[in-house]
């Protein structure tokens, strides 16, 4: 496995050189936020954008934060525009064309019972606790609603949530998301775990978070003790391609799971990056390997600028048809397509019906099976 510490071939310096600070300041994940690239003058100490990216930059600048980490644009092929690293974050053009996409396609607005909370499920939320990510993707349903924010007011807001959820003793798992939970500081964190676990009826806290893929360097660990301090927590990340799996983000999981912390994976299906069966087994191979489990992998929504990136469902399934079978089952992830009602399983009917008294099933090689169905 090779990490961003490693200097690339045809390169002589490693990245910190290039970013022009030390080897500790390259590592603080402070100085990586601060340090985010933001327009395309940053954008050229890592690669060299094409005119399509450059022309994006400038045209969505103002509908799309375009924020990265220095450490995700690291891992980027300067040499190819189709790097699914660099596909992932650089704004292009492609996104201005997209005549099926609407700016809020899961009605999240409507599932909102209180400010910041999602309720689509009896027992479980997901609370969206800030606005803030360490880079944002182009493909992002949360894009709509990102900005900065001031933490007063913000707290407000957050306060009448966790009163709601008080309130509510049906809700027993809370999913804490955003933007990114792990943007917050460690104290702003401990505030809100304090609160949660406060709620008797509250019981598991989960947190969906991208900086282990983004900016592994905030998983440190002070962060994994402060976890621990508000166990059951669990959380699931985001890997979309392995070339993600770099030895800074292995070792961010490894702590993660050291403290006790179970580490999950969700991923989205991108036309591009990862729509192949090779790259999905790699990736799912790779994930169990740092003993992360793949979760879910999403159907892209109908997000207004996406339309570059979206894979018909019917080849979706054939996709993860392709890995059952071939890999050890928990490598691979549910395929789901996220609806206003919940999430929904998207599978290959390997059940194919009834006979008589017999029921039919398909197996990974397309051997018919009859069983004799008890009644
Ligand atoms: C995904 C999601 C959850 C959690 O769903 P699980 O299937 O339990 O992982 C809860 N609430 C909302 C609104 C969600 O989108
Ligand atoms: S990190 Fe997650 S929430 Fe933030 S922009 Fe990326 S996909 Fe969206």
């Amino acid at each position: 496995m090779s990490g961003v510490g490693d200097v690339k071939p045809g390169s002589s310096e490693p990245p910190w050189q290039r970013a022009g600070v030390t080897y500790d300041d390259w590592r603080d994940w402070r100085w990586q936020m601060r340090a985010r690239i933001r327009n395309a003058r940053d954008l050229e100490a890592w690669i060299d954008p094409t005119a399509n990216e450059r022309e994006g930059i400038e045209r969505l600048s103002d509908r799309f934060h375009f924020v990265i980490t220095p450490y995700y644009a690291a891992l980027m092929d300067p040499n190819d525009p189709e790097c699914p690293i660099r596909r992932q974050v650089v704004p292009h053009i492609a996104e201005l064309e997209d005549p099926l996409g609407t700016p809020d396609p899961l009605d999240e607005v409507a599932h909102s019972p209180v400010k910041n909370v999602i309720r689509v499920y009896p027992d479980r939320i997901a609370f969206c606790v800030n606005n803030e990510c360490a880079l944002y993707c182009r493909f992002c349903l949360r894009k709509r609603m990102v900005g900065d924010e001031d933490w007063a007011m913000k707290k407000a807001e957050l306060s009448v949530a966790l009163d709601w959820i008080r309130q509510t003793p049906e809700i027993r798992d809370v999913l804490l998301t955003g933007g990114d939970p792990l943007v917050f500081s460690d104290e702003r964190l401990e505030w809100l775990l304090t609160a949660l676990r406060a709620i008797p009826h509250v019981e598991i806290i989960r947190l969906g978070t991208r900086l282990p893929v983004t900016l592994p360097y905030r998983v440190t660990d002070a962060l994994c003790a402060l976890l621990a301090r508000h166990h059951p927590i669990w959380l699931n990340t985001h890997f979309n391609h392995p070339r993600e799996l770099t030895a800074e983000a292995a070792e961010a999981c490894d702590r993660l799971l050291q403290a006790g912390v179970p580490v999950g994976n969700q991923s989205v299906l991108l036309g591009g990056i990862n729509d192949d069966p090779a790259t999905l087994k790699e990736l799912g191979e790779g994930l169990v390997k740092l003993r992360v489990r793949p979760y879910y992998c999403y159907q892209a929504q109908l997000l207004e600028g996406t339309a570059h990136f979206r894979v018909p469902i019917e080849r979706g399934v054939e996709l993860f048809r392709k890995l059952r079978g071939r890999t050890s089952g928990f490598a691979i992830p549910e395929y789901v397509l996220d609806t206003p009602h919940g999430k929904v399983p998207l599978q290959y009917p390997y059940l194919r019906g009834r006979e008589g008294d017999d029921i039919v099933v398909e197996s990974f090689d397309g051997h018919l099976w009859r069983e004799r169905n008890p009644l």
